[in-house]
């Protein structure tokens, strides 16, 4: 019997630990805050990253450690690695923890990206915006997420104010990409150095939270193609065990990459209906060193979240035969919560 450690006890981690214990193992949380996934994790440690002994007892206590949180602090990182293999590794976390290092690794890859400068003085925005342009979105560089930290610029004249926005965080300035659909790839990577991709999906955001996945997503073979090759690129150059998620915006000059999630991911949620094994198992498959499962899609799918007051819809969701319900029983329900989600299913049409 072997237990595995995750790092983050939110809706991800609580997924996580039920396909862990399908196959037959136990999970151990690490989680600050509240935690969804400590009702079905075998073992929760509340405890915040800074505390060295608790950590450490958890990573004693645990075979492998995993996360379904990107924001671990490095020094937490380092101490782990130390007693247990991390999966995946410190460098594949550190490099999309920084939307700064995050950009110059891709476009390092050769992949395109929004044009980017970095931005920590308003002289910076000023140049910034002289090259780049208007409409432009500054983003901080850490810890931002669900379209927070984020403020779009449409005239220089708003620099100053964007700037303030950002708190004395340092930042990245991005050109707005003219896109006309934004997709992704969730993608794994295992022991053997094998890949594994799930079939792209459409994403529509509102309010810069994700509303809704569709499998398959309506683009040509040609650039479904293209969104595994780059997944399979980032896969190898960092070296990865586990399950990426690479956001993509489809664009006249082809693929662009938005950013990229080490981590399950939320517009992977319908793989949970739509394969034989979806994006969880293939996570603890590849931390634990299983061979990767399929992945291919037997249905099309319509992942939608449920957020905040959208939990009202439950019960009618519930009477819906060609829906999957997904609740993460959080007690407490917030506007601009994940709650749960919904994946209605149909057969495949292509
Ligand atoms: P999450 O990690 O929850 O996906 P986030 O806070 O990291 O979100 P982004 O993915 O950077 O935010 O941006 C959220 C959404 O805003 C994108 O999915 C896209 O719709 C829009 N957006 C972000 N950057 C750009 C850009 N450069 N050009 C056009 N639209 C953008
Ligand atoms: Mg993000
Ligand atoms: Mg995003």
């Amino acid at each position: 019997g072997s237990t595995i450690g995750i790092l983050g006890g939110g809706q991800l981690g609580r997924m996580l630990s039920v396909a862990a214990a399908r196959l037959g193992y136990k999970t151990h949380i690490f989680e600050p805050g509240a935690a969804p996934a400590a009702d079905v994790a075998a073992a929760c440690t509340h405890a915040a990253y800074e505390d060295t002994e608790a950590l450490e007892a958890f990573a004693r206590s645990v075979d492998v450690v995993t996360f379904e949180f990107e924001n671990v602090p490095a020094e937490a990182l380092d101490r782990i690695e130390a007693i247990k293999p991390l999966r995946p590794n410190h460098k594949a976390l550190s490099v999309s923890q920084d939307r700064l290092t995050e950009k110059d690794f891709l476009s390092g890859l050769g992949l395109q990206t929004a044009p980017y400068a970095n931005v920590e003085s308003l002289e910076d925005l000023t140049e910034a915006l002289k090259t780049i342009g208007c409409p432009a979105i500054l983003k901080t560089r850490r810890l931002g997420y669900d379209g927070k930290g984020q403020v779009s610029i449409t005239a220089p004249e708003q620099a100053e104010e964007a700037f303030d926005a950002m708190k004395g965080a340092p930042a990245v300035l991005e050109g707005f990409v003219d896109f006309s659909m934004e997709i992704s790839v969730i993608a794994a990577r295992g022991l053997s150095g094998e890949v594994s991709c799930f079939d792209p999906g459409q994403n529509l955001h509102e309010g810069g939270i994700l509303r809704r996945t569709t499998v398959p997503a309506p683009i040509p073979a040609r650039l479904r193609t293209d969104a595994v090759l780059m997944a399979g690129r980032i896969l190898n150059e960092l070296d990865y065990l586990g399950v990426l998620g690479v956001e993509l915006f489809v664009t006249s000059a082809g693929l662009v990459v938005n950013e990229i999630a080490p981590r399950v991911h939320n517009s992977g949620h319908w793989t949970q209906n739509g394969c034989a094994v979806d994006q969880f198992e293939q996570h603890i498959r590849a931390v634990t060193g299983w061979p990767l499962g399929d992945g291919s899609r037997h249905a099309d799918v319509v992942m939608e979240n449920l957020i905040g007051d959208d939990m009202e819809r439950v019960p009618a969701l519930a009477a819906d035969h060609t829906v999957a319900l997904h609740l993460y029983g959080k007690t407490e329900t917030r506007p601009g919560r994940k709650m749960g989600h919904a994946n209605r299913i149909g057969p495949r049409s292509a």
